[in-house]
Order: structure tokens, then C-alpha cells, then sequence
């Protein structure tokens, strides 16, 4: 057993491990170690299928210290006049940077890929490498650090909750680039099953939809339909300072006058702040996933959509679902977009004792709630006050929890608000989608002073009516 020491033993290095190191090496002289059995930084990206990209512009997303991206605008496709929108191969060469540039360079930091954090005790943790198979033991003078909360399952690498017979075929969203090569040895597919409903699926859709599949060789199985968010209101540039930041006001204003969850997004959608794909159906299901109403257009092309429930097994000429069988031509190839990227686990405090469990704090933002848990654990002792500072924020399944999920980030928004050190440093973390937005006004600009002042009147008339939204949440 080989020996080593640390201040802060940290598993996981992806995008939450990394944020969190990063800021906690720029606030503190701490020693830090990360380990992760990834080969790479970057967690599930280094799994992820080559055409995905972020939900959200890369400005306000990885760690607090390093700018991804180039502040750009996409000059071409679905996603035209926004921000860009980092792609998996991108996120991974930026995680690449942090770990090199910003992490190993000071001096106080240990990465150890490859490795299996296999147990704690009291003097801290040990880790097993996935090649030697030789275990260290690391004393830890501080903290043990879980950075694998959330640990999302993606399609390459997640177990599958159905049976395939012999002579289906049933390939991850990762192998779609790569279609040419199964026409090597007969055709190419010309049927496509997609499996799922979340952002994955509904990137293959529009993957095969933009490669030129007629819309009428897809099949799309849906068992809950979803509301997304519109994509024009996560821009933070100035000069989408109305989408963003009047549409705040916007969505407050309908937490404050909805009186039950249906209307609530009626309203959210009457404001533009969400899109639904089938406006005949009122969705159930929602992930905080997020596209531009171009890509909602796009979807809306496929005609053939099975609402049957979820798929339980798959055979050469067909598919059983929970609530009936689907007769699918021979030959068809079957997308699977089913890995659960949300995974469900209850909150719990993010500081225990020895141990911090990095969660969200502020939804939907995973980079910049874990630099703040850094933060937090750089400028304050008590652990009662740290994990009022940190209330972790229920991730959303569905539209009903959504509610508890607003209600507790601003919880946590009016307490960061109270802590003048914690207020001055969101407001210049990049990590923060709006900070910078909102604290860049200038005094004399009385447009934007007055979408300042609506937003904070609608915000204190949301709470009002949260009592009687969640109230509704819990009957729904
Ligand atoms: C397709 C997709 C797009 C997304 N887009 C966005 C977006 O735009 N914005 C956003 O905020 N979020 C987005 N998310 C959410 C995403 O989950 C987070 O942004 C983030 O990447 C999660 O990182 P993580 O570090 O928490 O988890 P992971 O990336 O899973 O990293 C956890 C790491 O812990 C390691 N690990 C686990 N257990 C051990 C152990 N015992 N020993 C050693 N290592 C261990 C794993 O190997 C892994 O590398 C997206 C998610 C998906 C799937």
C-alpha cells in the first residue's frame, strides 16, 4: 500500500470535481487530490456521442477560472444568433486545459486517473489504480469530497432496462456518425426507431432529421412527452438583456399568478420562457432540458410518434411496450436514448463533518453551484450557517417538482444575497448566468432599471403564491 496526504480528497474529476477544485485552489493554499476512473478529465463527456453539445451557452459553463469558448455567436444552424454552444469534443479539451493549465500548474494539486476510490475511514480514503491494481492510502487533513452526485448515465455506457432477441439492432446515439460504416457490407438503415424522450433523443431526432432521414423513416417512442426550456432566455450577452433577464420577470410573474401546475406553464409558455414539441399534449415530464424553437420546429416534423409507454423488450420485427406491441419493419435500427441522465437520489446536506457532497444549488447550474460549495467551504466555519448557505435543489423529473425546485433556489438566492463577500463574488463569477447582466446596468439607463425593478416586484409576488404551488405540486 503506498501512502500520500492531502487537505482536500476529492472523486470524481468531472465538470462538478474540476469546479469545485478550481475554485477551492483560487480561494485557499490547500492540497488538493482528485481521483476519477476515467482514463480523462471531464467525467461523462468523455462518453458522450460526438454530436452533443451543451444545453446552455458555454459562457457560463465549467469552471469559475477558465473561459470555453470564444464568445461567439452560431452563424449558421438551429442554434443561429445565440451564444455557441460548447460540443462534447470541445468540453472535453477544455476540461483537458483546466486539469493542465490551471489545476497541475499551481503546484498544490494531484490528479489520479484511472483509480477507484474503494473505501473511507477516519484518517481518509483509499484508491485502488485500474491498471497496477496497487492501492494508496490518503491521509486527508481537511475534507473528502464526493463529486459524484450526480454521475449522470449516458447511452454508450448505461445498462439497458429492455431485452434485445436475436436479429434487432440496437446501437447507443454515438454510433450515428459513424452509419456509413455499417452500409459497408449491404445497405445503410433506412428505418430508425428512436428510443426515449429527453434531450438525448430529442438531439438523434434532430441529428438524423438536419443528415437528411425523411421525417416519415422515424420513429419516435415517447413514453412522457416533455416541456423544454427556450433556449433565447438562457442568453447572457447584453444585448439579450430583455429575453433573459425581462423573461425572468416574465416567468416570475407567472409563478405569481398560476393556480395549479397546468396553468403554470400555460403561462411560461405563453411568455415564450418554454416549448412544448406537440401543442396538443400537456407534458408531464420536465429536466430543465433546454432547445431553441428552431430545433422545436424541427422536431415537430416527425409525424410518427408512439405514446405506448416505455419500451420493455425488442425483437427482429417489433417492440414490446408497457402499454402495448409495435410492428417495426425488419432491418430497422433502434436508437437507444433511454440512459436516465437525471438520475433520482435525495438531497442531504452538503456539509457532513469530514465529508461534502456537492449537489445543486442553484438549478439548472451543475459548474457554478459546485464553485460555490467551494467557496462557501473557503470563507466560513460554522457547518449549520455553510449548509443554510447551500440548501441543495431538488432536480426536477417532472413538472410538478419544478416548483419545489424554484422555491428553494430562491431560498438560497435571498440568503446569498444577505452575505455581502458571497454576493460580491457572484456577481463577478463567470459561472453565474446573470450576475454580471444584471450588475453591469448602468444607473442612468432607466429602461433596463425599470426590468430590474419589475423583476424584484414579480420575485416577491412569486413567493407569495408558492405556498398554494406547492400545495398543487403535491396533490399533482
Ligand atoms: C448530454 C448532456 C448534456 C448536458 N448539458 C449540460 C449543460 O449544458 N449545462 C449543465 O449545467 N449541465 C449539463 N448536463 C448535466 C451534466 O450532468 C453536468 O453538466 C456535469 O457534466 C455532471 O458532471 P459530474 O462531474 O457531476 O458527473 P460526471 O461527469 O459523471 O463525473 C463524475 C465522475 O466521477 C467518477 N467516479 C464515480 N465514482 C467514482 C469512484 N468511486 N472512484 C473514482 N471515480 C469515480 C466517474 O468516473 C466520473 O468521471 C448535461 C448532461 C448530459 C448527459
Amino acid at each position: 500500500m503506498q501512502r500520500a496526504e492531502t487537505d482536500y480528497l476529492i472523486t470524481g474529476a468531472g465538470a462538478t470535481g474540476l469546479a469545485f477544485a478550481d475554485t477551492l485552489v483560487a480561494e485557499t493554499d490547500a492540497h488538493v487530490t482528485l481521483v476519477d476512473r476515467h482514463g480523462k478529465p471531464g467525467g461523462h463527456w468523455n462518453d458522450a456521442y460526438s454530436f452533443v453539445t451543451l444545453h446552455q451557452p458555454s459562457a457560463f459553463y465549467g469552471v469559475a477560472s477558465m473561459e470555453l469558448g470564444s464568445g461567439l455567436k452560431d452563424p449558421v444552424g438551429l442554434n443561429r444568433g445565440m451564444a455557441e454552444l460548447a460540443s462534447g469534443p470541445e468540453v472535453c479539451s477544455y476540461f483537458d486545459r483546466v486539469m493542465n493549465h490551471r489545476l497541475l500548474a499551481s503546484g498544490r494539486v494531484s490528479y489520479h486517473p484511472l483509480s477507484n476510490v474503494v473505501g473511507e475511514d477516519d484518517e481518509g480514503a483509499t484508491f485502488e489504480s485500474l491498471l497496477s491494481g496497487e492501492r494508496t492510502h490518503v491521509r486527508v487533513r481537511r475534507r473528502i469530497v464526493d463529486a459524484t452526485y450526480f454521475s449522470p448515465d449516458v447511452p454508450s455506457t448505461h445498462r439497458r432496462g429492455f431485452t434485445v432477441g436475436a436479429g434487432a439492432q440496437v446501437v447507443a446515439p454515438n454510433a450515428l456518425p459513424g452509419l456509413w460504416q455499417l452500409a459497408q457490407g449491404g445497405p445503410a438503415p433506412h428505418r430508425f426507431v428512436v428510443l426515449g424522450a429527453g434531450k438525448t433523443a430529442m438531439d438523434a431526432c434532430t441529428w438524423l432529421l438536419q443528415a437528411g432521414t425523411p421525417p416519415d423513416a422515424i420513429t419516435w417512442v415517447v413514453p412522457r412527452d416533455s416541456w423544454v426550456v427556450n433556449r433565447l432566455s438562457t442568453q447572457n450577452g447584453p444585448e439579450f438583456f430583455e429575453p433573459a433577464i425581462g423573461g425572468q420577470a416574465d416567468q416570475m410573474q407567472a409563478f405569481a399568478e398560476a393556480h395549479d401546475i397546468d396553468d403554470l406553464y400555460l403561462r411560461l409558455e405563453a411568455c415564450g420562457a418554454m416549448l412544448r414539441i406537440d401543442r396538443a399534449r400537456m407534458p408531464t415530464m420536465f429536466h430543465l432540458a433546454t432547445l431553441s424553437e428552431a430545433e422545436v420546429e424541427v422536431l415537430r416534423r416527425i409525424r410518427h410518434v408512439v405514446r405506448l409507454g416505455r419500451v420493455t423488450a425488442i425483437d427482429a420485427v417489433g417492440l414490446q411496450l408497457e402499454q402495448g406491441r409495435l410492428a417495426v419493419e425488419p432491418g430497422a435500427l433502434h436508437i437507444d436514448c433511454t440512459a436516465s441522465a437525471v438520475r433520482h437520489k435525495p438531497p442531504q446536506p452538503v456539509f457532513q463533518g469530514r465529508r461534502i457532497v456537492v449537489q445543486l444549488l442553484r438549478a439548472p447550474l451543475i459548474s457554478f453551484s459546485a464553485a460555490l460549495s467551494a467557496w462557501v467551504e473557503a470563507h466560513h466555519d460554522d457547518e449549520a450557517h455553510k449548509n443554510r448557505l447551500c440548501t441543495p435543489v431538488p432536480f426536477p423529473r417532472s413538472t410538478a417538482e419544478y416548483v419545489h425546485t424554484v422555491a428553494v433556489n430562491m431560498g438560497n438566492q435571498l440568503r446569498w444575497g444577505q452575505d455581502a463577500a458571497m454576493r460580491q463574488w457572484i456577481r463577478q463569477c463567470r459561472l453565474d448566468a446573470f450576475g454580471r447582466l444584471t450588475a453591469g446596468v448602468d444607473k442612468a439607463d432607466a429602461a433596463r432599471q425599470a426590468v430590474l425593478a419589475r423583476l424584484k416586484a414579480q420575485a416577491q409576488a412569486a413567493s407569495a403564491n408558492l405556498p398554494r404551488l406547492l400545495a398543487a405540486a403535491g396533490s399533482a
